[in-house]
């Protein structure tokens, strides 16, 4: 019960944290563990605690997944919340964290083994099985699916055909030539990107060659810039209509899968150019994400949406009676330490 009203009081917040396990090319050699779990009842699967010079860090989260949960042990989680999408729910779930530390394992997982799919393939999965369930109550769904990358403040689209045959710079950096991708928000909370692929999909069949598509769009990007895909943040957006031909009931859900660009600090080397400008915009856009989230849960009067580029692309999805999910990754790491901590106090911030 108390559980219950502390979420109320948040609103439709929750921040769940994921710890990934040690890899062979992490720091090895240290016995000196920075994380443990309490194991007292009210610590049981909600607290972390990062020890620092001998010290004892506590942080309290709804969730808090060690290094031995399995991709499905962490999707039975989330299943309700991407339930909530088909029921005309608009939903976001974001995975926050430095590179490394498990982002994209959370969302995407490895694909090509079935019991290391991530959340984006399962939760599809999910959608698609429950929406043909509920033809049998006279429901009839229409998806749509996009996918966009924010690089520098700028969209990408990932499902544009490449025309000009091979990714280049420009591209890269200012989108496809010609194409603006301006963002508009209707009086209906509907969410408009100009020149944006929009694709119908009718299975998981459909979806999961697009999400090979976007992969491997992304994966060009990377190759030309070092380390390009850590650098952006990816959104996967699912647009949901629902009529039920019996009742003429309507709904419209939208769910959002963000693999955000790494957390690390790194301007520490005196970052120049076009790394600089980088740099910035990772930190603007993080930070505006944790202001946003920040003010939501305290119901401040005013949200600063539109201090970035995937604020006011995600705004209708994050305000109202949305509901927002953020999974802080972490790595057991002792090297990571520092940024580990850096992300438990975001992620605090927000809790
Ligand atoms: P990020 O996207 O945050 O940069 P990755 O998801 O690429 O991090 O994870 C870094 C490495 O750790 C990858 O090799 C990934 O397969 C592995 N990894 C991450 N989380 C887990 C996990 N829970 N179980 C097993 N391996 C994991
Ligand atoms: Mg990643």
């Amino acid at each position: 019960k108390l559980h219950n009203t502390i979420l109320e009081l948040k609103g439709n917040i929750r921040v769940f944290c994921r710890v990934r396990p040690l890899l062979p090319e992490d720091g090895v050699g240290t016995d000196a563990s920075v994380i443990s779990f309490p194991t007292s009842v009210e610590g049981l699967g909600r607290g972390i605690d990062m020890i620092q010079n001998g010290q004892k860090i506590p942080f309290t989260f709804d969730k808090v997944f060690s290094h031995d949960a399995s991709q499905q042990d962490v999707f039975v989680e989330i299943s309700q919340l991407v339930q909530s999408a088909l029921d005309g729910y608009k939903v976001c779930i974001f995975a926050y964290g430095q590179t490394g530390s498990g982002k994209t394992y959370t969302m995407m997982g490895r694909p090509e083994a079935s019991e290391q799919k991530g959340l984006i393939p399962r939760s599809l999965e999910q959608i698609f099985q429950t929406s043909q369930a509920l033809s049998a109550q006279g429901w009839k769904y229409k998806m749509q699916a996009s996918m966009l990358e924010i690089y520098n403040e700028t969209i990408r689209d990932l499902l544009a055909v490449n025309k000009t045959n091979g990714l280049d710079l420009a591209r890269v950096d200012n989108g496809v030539p010609g194409k603006q991708y301006t963002i508009k928000h209707d009086v209906n909370g509907n969410t408009h990107v100009s020149d944006l692929t929009i694709v119908d999909v009718g299975s998981i069949s459909e979806i999961s060659s697009l999400l090979r598509q976007a992969a491997q769009s992304r994966s060009v990007g990377k190759t030309q810039m070092n380390e390009y895909s850590s650098r952006s943040h990816f959104v996967f957006t699912l647009r949901i209509f629902g009529i039920n031909e019996t009742t003429e009931q309507q709904v419209q859900g939208v769910l959002n899968l963000i693999d955000l660009a790494g957390s690390e600090r790194l301007s520490r080397s005196g970052a120049t150019g076009d790394r600089l400008k980088e740099t910035q915009a990772i930190n603007k856009s993080l930070s505006s994400l944790s202001d946003v989230i920040f003010a939501l849960a305290r119901k401040e009067d005013h949200v600063p949406f539109r201090n970035s580029k995937l604020t006011y692309l995600l705004q209708p999805c994050l305000g109202g009676d949305s509901k927002t999910l953020m999974f802080v990754n972490i790595s057991p790491d002792p090297s990571s330490m520092g940024e580990s901590l850096c992300s438990l106090r975001f992620a605090a911030r927000v809790n």
